[in-house]
């Protein structure tokens, strides 16, 4: 599965898995917001899977609202500070994967 920076909604990328409801029919991801689903192409959603840490979105600081892969972008010096000042465990391993 392609890694992606941006918030694009209209994002879809045909899956490898196939679906569990109808067996053999084909997959694709498609992303709803910060999360990315697993669709049918007959049955539609099926899971979530897992959210990748670039999507993951800052609610607090001076770049609240963005994701982490977009920070990365901008300012990845202001990630580097977030891992030795901020106490939040899910959020420093999220970085991390990222960095
Ligand atoms: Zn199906």
């Amino acid at each position: 599965m392609t890694i992606i920076n941006d918030f694009d909604e209209s994002y879809t990328e045909d899956s490898s898995e196939s679906c569990f409801k109808c067996h053999d029919s084909k997959t694709y991801y498609q992303r709803k917001g910060p999360h990315i689903g697993l669709y049918c192409y007959k049955c539609g959603w099926l899971k979530w899977k897992e959210q990748k840490p670039d999507a993951f979105i800052i609610g607090f600081g001076k770049y609240k609202g963005k994701s982490l892969g977009e920070i990365k972008t901008i300012d990845i010096e202001y990630l580097k500070w977030l891992i030795k000042n901020i106490d939040n465990k899910k959020i420093i391993n999220k970085i991390e994967k990222l960095l």
